[in-house]
């Protein structure tokens, strides 16, 4: 018992010189110079743990329970505080330490912190991957009448159906992962916590093609694949044109031809359709297929659109 009082009133005299150099530096202890630096950021009433574990809290920016903000404070003079969704990232001092000192501590807190954020997200991505593999045993093949496959006129193409959800079957490394679910609205959702990067749906079957193309959404998938009976990989939106394409072009032999099939966001600032399958192209020397328009049509921005608007017009 004495030995452990004695070690108590040791760190407890310690906690009070290091509380008061810092008042006499700059009248801060690590806590409300890291309270100030969260605030100053849109986060405040946190209680401030200065305990060298890895804390979490919601981001004042996204809704509840979202888990982006961080922080640690590897030693009563540091704190290290970041966001994951922005991957800003901060060092706090109460200004006792120098500041090479500080650095080192800081990366090396940063370090944990992602190292701990890398191993959760992974831990998820496999929770995920079993509830997707788990829907998809149990769905049914979906229903042609469908709302959202009547809107598009399209065939369901091998689309299984849960309740009213269409879903994607979204594939890495040859293994289910994830799922998109097409709600009847056409609102597009994928299963919460799952890999995202890379990630494809495929509409035919890449044995033997001689071309494939890739397209960002499902239905813009089916329309190109219905005109032009060719395998169409289903990359979901333009920024995950890149890592798909390339993914695609290590797996598919040399002499089969990868074509990147653009959205035409000709409404859209930046035309993020067309400038992102164009570098997805260049970094595989890819060709690039755009849409052609009606002369006179100012809705449609994709091959799903113009062969909706096309069948609409009877040509
Ligand atoms: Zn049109």
């Amino acid at each position: 018992m004495a030995a452990i009082t004695a070690k108590e009133t040791r760190r407890g005299e310690r906690r009070a010189n290091s509380q008061y150099e810092s008042e006499r530096l700059n009248c801060t202890t690590i806590e409300q110079a890291l309270g100030d630096a969260l605030a100053a950021h849109g986060t405040t009433g946190l209680a401030i743990r200065a305990d060298g574990d890895i804390h979490r809290f919601d981001s004042a920016d996204k809704p509840g329970g979202n888990r982006n903000g961080w922080y640690v404070c590897p030693s009563l003079e540091v704190a290290v505080f970041g966001f994951w969704h922005t991957g800003e990232q901060h060092t706090v001092t109460t200004g006792g330490k120098s500041d090479p000192a500080a650095a080192a501590e800081a990366r090396l807190a940063y370090q944990r912190a992602r190292e701990q954020r890398e191993a959760e997200r992974r831990a998820q991505q496999a929770k995920t991957a079993e509830q997707a593999r788990r829907w998809w045993a149990t769905a049914g093949a979906a229903d042609p009448s469908h709302p959202y496959l009547v809107t598009k006129r399209l065939a369901p193409y091998g689309l299984r159906q849960r309740d009213t959800m269409l879903l994607v079957p979204l594939f890495y490394d040859g293994e289910l992962v994830n799922l998109e679910r097409i709600y009847p609205d056409g609102a597009k959702k994928a299963l919460f916590g799952g890999r995202a990067k890379g990630v494809a749906g495929l509409i035919g079957h890449l044995a033997n093609a001689e071309r494939v193309l890739i397209a960002e959404g499902w239905a813009t998938a089916a329309a190109l694949h219905e005109a032009m009976g060719v395998p169409v990989v289903v990359a979901r939106n333009a920024d995950n044109l890149e890592p798909v394409s390339r993914r695609l072009r290590q797996r598919l032999p040399d002499n089969v031809a990868i074509t990147l099939a653009a959205d035409d966001d000709r409404f859209t600032e930046g035309n993020p359709g067309i400038t992102k399958a164009r570098l997805a192209a260049l970094t595989i020397g890819a060709k690039v297929l755009m849409p052609t328009f009606c002369a006179d049509c100012s809705r449609c921005t994709d091959f799903a659109d113009v062969a909706l608007c096309r069948k609409e017009r009877g040509l």
